[in-house]
């Protein structure tokens, strides 16, 4: 690493990551390269946004063309773009309408005010009283309101004071939700696989019985796909494992095509109504080059094949894993390519593992103490995969 590079990103900015000590100059397709010139296979994908891989030429090749035709010209005005993409995308997932946003935070916000008023205007719950139901280890990502419902003591110690109207169950307990229903609840806001809590991945039959608790007791289920969605678990939406049709869905990270932020907020009519103009907004949400790029990265996806190619491909990595005999492994987890690998505690740190990782040529990045993530982009092929096992197999 360039020391005098990276010692003005320690200087001049705030100490809010702890990176692994690689300096990245340049990306493509599954791979990374350093300013050495050292490659890497990147196992990261940018916490699954660069799930069509680095710079995807269809998507360098459409976001060039908007770069040079039209980017931003804030919602004030309709434009040629956010239509076709709003279209696509809703006839995809099957929901009825969709809110378009950048950052999954925002995404999460907008759902979080569309329960709300949903429950206060159409449920009839007194003003000022909805609540949403949420899941201990829950990630939805790091504004003063998300993070006032996160079990993580370290997202919130010295944040608060936070917002009210959010009740915490255990992840994965039916009877914790149908206890946790009040006449006030609005909405059930969910991951279907937890991703930085260290890939948890619920009991079968959760999605399905939760689906069924809330519309029995007139709940919106939402469902948090920023991470999980868009192919990531082998299936299109993680919800699609169980056949489970959410309220509300938010979409993120892959939406960009690995370039920018795109993120969605995707609710059924009823749910979407409470929206009328100037409730809500946000300058760069759906401008027509996110919009481009969204539409085309939704493409690639199905042209490609890639939803069935990270089923596959996660199989095949997954029984590798498991075949490795290494008494570091405690577990391995996940579906499609949406892997943890838990290292036993008494044995090393994830950290300690991604950094040996590293000195393989391999990215990947601990969640928790515990948890090292493998989330290769859905373009990955089984000799890929073969290449990076080796590097992994020496490390563990
Ligand atoms: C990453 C993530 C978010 C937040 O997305 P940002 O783009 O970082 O704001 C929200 N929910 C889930 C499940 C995530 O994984």
């Amino acid at each position: 690493m360039d020391p005098i590079i990276v010692n003005l990103e320690e200087k001049f900015g705030a100490h809010n990551y702890h990176p692994l000590p690689v300096m990245l100059v340049k990306a493509k397709g599954i791979y990374a390269w350093d300013e050495k010139g050292k490659q890497y296979i990147d196992m990261m994908s940018a916490y699954s946004a660069v799930s069509l891989g680095h710079a995807h030429p269809k998507i360098i090749a459409k976001a060039t063309e908007q770069l040079h035709t039209l980017s931003l010209t804030s919602r004030a005005f309709y434009t040629n773009k956010l239509g076709p993409f709003l279209e696509y995308v809703c006839n995809l997932t099957k929901m009825d309408k969709a809110l378009p946003m950048n950052t999954g935070a925002e995404a999460v916000e907008t759902a979080i005010k569309a329960a709300r008023k949903w429950g206060h205007k159409i449920k009839k719950i007194p003003d000022n009283s909805a609540e949403i139901i949420v899941c201990h280890g829950n990630f939805h990502g790091r504004t003063s309101t998300i993070i006032g419902f996160s079990s993580e003591q370290q997202y919130k110690d010295g944040f608060g004071p936070f917002s009210k109207g959010f009740v915490s169950i255990p992840y994965g307990d039916v009877e914790a939700l149908k206890k946790a229903i009040t006449k006030n609840t609005a909405a059930f806001l969910m991951e279907p696989i937890q991703g930085e809590s260290g890939i948890h991945v619920p009991p079968d039959g959760y999605l399905k019985t939760c689906e069924k608790i809330c519309k029995e007791n007139n709940v919106l289920l939402f469902a948090d796909e920023v991470q999980t969605g868009l192919g990531r678990t082998g299936t299109l939406l993680a919800c699609d494992h169980e056949n489970v049709k959410p309220d509300g869905l938010m979409l993120g990270k892959a939406l960009g095509g690995g370039v920018m932020p795109v993120s969605l907020f995707l609710a059924s009519e009823e749910v979407m109504s409470v929206y009328t103009p100037g409730d809500h907004g946000s300058t760069f949400g759906g401008n027509p080059l996110a919009a481009t790029i969204g539409l085309e990265a939704l493409k690639i996806l199905m042209e490609e094949n890639l939803i069935q190619n990270s089923h596959d491909r996660g199989e095949y990595f997954r029984k590798k894993l498991s075949q490795l005999k290494s008494d570091y492994i405690k577990d391995v987890r996940g579906k499609g390519l949406f892997i943890g690998v838990e290292i036993h505690p008494h044995k090393a740190t994830a950290r300690e593992v991604c950094l040996k990782l590293l000195e393989q040529g391999i990215l990947s990045k601990e969640t928790h103490e515990t948890v090292v993530r493998f989330a290769p982009p859905l373009i990955i092929t089984n000799e890929q995969i073969d290449e990076a096992m080796e590097k992994i197999g020496s490390v563990l």
